[in-house]
């Protein structure tokens, strides 16, 4: 999608840092992290949101996860959080589908 901020990162259009990217998917650092560990993981191609998750597109979907295991892996996370906001009232800002890895620190339940 041409006028989309997570797209142009994927790209490689608008400058992030990156900790990961294959065929499929891009992980990069939030700029604005919540937690000691903070980064996004992204499809390549543009899904608005997990309510855009498909047949079609679910394999997609299940590799980030797989990028996630291994990711956290590498860094030697052991306990961490992965969230996704679907819309306005739960705090989607970006409308391109993107999964938050967060860990580094006590996290509460349930989450704000
Ligand atoms: P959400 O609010 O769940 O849609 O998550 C969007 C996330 O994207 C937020 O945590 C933002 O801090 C992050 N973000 C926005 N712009 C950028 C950017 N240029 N580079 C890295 N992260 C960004
Ligand atoms: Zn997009």
């Amino acid at each position: 999608m041409s006028d989309c901020l997570f797209c142009k990162i994927a790209a490689g259009e608008i400058p992030s840092k990156k900790l990961h990217e294959d065929e499929l998917c891009y992980a990069f650092y939030d700029i604005d992290p919540q937690a000691p560990t903070h980064f996004l993981v992204i499809p390549k191609a543009h899904i608005p949101s997990v309510s855009g998750v498909d047949e079609a597109n679910a394999p997609t979907v299940g590799h980030i996860f797989a990028v996630i295991a291994e990711l956290t892996r590498t860094l030697g996370i052991e306990s961490y959080r992965v969230v996704s906001n679907i819309g306005q009232q739960a705090g989607q800002s970006v409308p391109h589908l993107h999964f938050h890895v967060l860990a580094g620190r006590d996290m509460t339940w349930p989450p704000g």
